[in-house]
């Protein structure tokens, strides 16, 4: 078997979380790297725990991230005859038998070997029987080596030994004819020409007796990769408490794919000190002698730093299709021709670390009535106050007489009449800005008012005075 071929195994029961997608990152650059290919399988066995929303979460969330797959997807659920001629197999040639222990009789050899001091494995009652009591349930179980050790070869965790004696005859198929995780993970591996295995390392303790499967279908041991688990800051597994940990929601959030990409590539993978990579490098560098054999640790400040600094090098052409979802969200209304909106954004993205920020951040764009109800309240404390109505009842002024209103006349403008009337820019600025955007933060203050156009400045700086007066009155 000469062609790579790795798959990535869901099981549906929850939304696509961080470690799931990283583990799906792996194979995928992996595959490409080797130009092998990468199945995608949905584990939805579990039939209580399995949700068709689960289902979509992953598929949206993986080619949401851009990593396709080239097989799929198959579903488990889907194969149930292959499992029952599998386990059929085995029990022709004896590597598998009916267990007819009930579940009473099992707890109480549980307890006993507890008491005794030695593993509560299963005893193998039934592993010679040949008779067959009708209508008893039973379950059937594989008859693992007894001798001997099991030693998995894993390209990031080196050489493990399983010591034999300690692992049990484990159930392949229930009493309610259901095949169990361990024997439908290697029927499917087998039957998709499996080479290569990359997965959590909370399955490494599965692999040995997944290895005694594949021999038993004479079956090339797959090579392993079992990578480590991700942690939060304080060390303690990923959780919920650590933050959003499904892809959708770093999706909703503003996160751009490719620094998602690019920073659970990071997580537990190294090439020098390189930090951003495109989907390209990382393809052509990936490969597991640069993993990490510790868990990773989950840093969601630099996860920011790299989606602020790829929403940075987007053009606004670009973040406009993207910003749209958010914008429509809010009931805005823009056109893709707009040219004042997409010189914003191009100003305004260097400030933003998310989508969600650009587009709050430009909320005074879109809104064509009176922003009062925007103002940053302790900026206006500070800047719209009595002392600074002259300052805007001047700005008023200028603005009215100047034409075209553009940015360099704007500039021209108000720089000669500052320096004039010996202000500072900054203490005239201010007051201008907190009344046109609603905040002390924007892009350049003369392009800004250019962008907004002459009339709306106007009507803004109107509505401050306003404001400024009522407020007095009121207080
Ligand atoms: N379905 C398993 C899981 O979601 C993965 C199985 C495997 O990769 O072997 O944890």
């Amino acid at each position: 078997m000469d062609e790579l071929r790795v798959r990535f195994a869901p099981s549906p029961t929850g939304f696509l979380h961080i470690g799931g997608a990283r583990t799906a990152l792996f194979n995928y650059l992996f595959a490409r790297h080797n130009k092998g290919k990468l199945i995608l399988r949905i584990e939805d066995t579990d039939k209580e725990r399995s949700t068709k929303e689960s289902v979509d979460a992953i598929i949206n969330g993986l080619t949401w991230l851009g990593l396709h797959w080239d097989e799929g997807p198959f579903y488990q659920s889907q194969r149930t005859e292959l499992y029952k001629q599998h386990v059929q197999q085995l029990l022709d040639e004896g590597k598998a038998y009916r267990c007819y222990c009930t579940p009473e009789e099992l707890e109480l050899k549980r307890t006993k070997a507890l008491a005794e001091k030695r593993k509560p494995i299963y005893d193998r009652t039934c592993r010679e029987r040949t008779d067959h009591p009708a209508g008893k349930p039973y379950v059937i179980r594989f008859k693992s080596p007894m001798y001997g050790t099991t030693m998995v070869k894993d390209m990031v965790k080196g050489n493990i030994l399983f010591n034999n004696e300690e692992l049990e005859d484990f159930v392949i198929l229930r009493s309610d004819s259901s095949p169990t995780y361990n024997f439908v993970v290697v029927v499917d591996d087998v039957d998709m020409h499996v080479t290569h295995i990359i997965r959590g390392d909370d399955h490494l303790n599965n692999t040995p007796k997944q290895i005694f499967l594949y021999n038993a279908f004479n079956y090339p041991i797959p090579q392993f990769a079992h990578i480590p688990l991700i942690h939060g800051t304080d060390k303690a597994r990923l959780s919920k408490r650590h933050g959003a940990t499904s892809v959708e929601a770093y999706r909703d959030e503003g996160y751009l794919p490719e620094a998602l990409d690019n920073y659970l590539v990071r997580l537990g993978w190294s090439f020098g000190d390189k930090e951003v990579f495109t989907m390209q490098e990382m393809i052509d560098n990936f490969s597991f002698d640069n993993i990490s054999k510790s868990a990773a640790i989950f840093n969601p400040e630099k996860l920011l730093w790299l989606n602020a600094t790829y929403i940075r090098e987007k053009s606004a052409e670009q973040l406009l299709p993207l910003l749209e979802p958010f914008i429509t969200a809010k009931e805005w209304s823009y056109s893709n021709q707009d040219s004042n909106l997409l010189r914003l954004i191009d100003e305004t993205k260097l400030r933003s670390r998310t989508l969600v920020e650009l587009c709050d951040m430009m909320g005074y764009y879109f809104i064509n009535g009176s922003i009062v109800n925007r103002y940053d309240p302790n900026a206006a404390n500070k800047f719209l106050i009595s002392e600074n109505i002259p300052i805007l009842q001047n700005a008023a002024l200028l603005t009215g007489t100047m034409s075209p209103f553009n940015q360099q006349n704007i500039e021209t403008g108000i720089k000669s009449y500052v320096e004039q009337t010996g202000l500072k820019l900054g203490n005239f600025a201010q007051p201008i800005r907190m009344a046109i955007t609603g905040g002390t933060v924007s892009p350049g203050l003369f392009e800004i008012m250019e962008i907004l156009g002459k009339d709306r400045v106007l009507q803004r700086i109107e509505n401050a005075i306003d404001y400024i007066e009522k407020n007095k009155k009121n207080g």
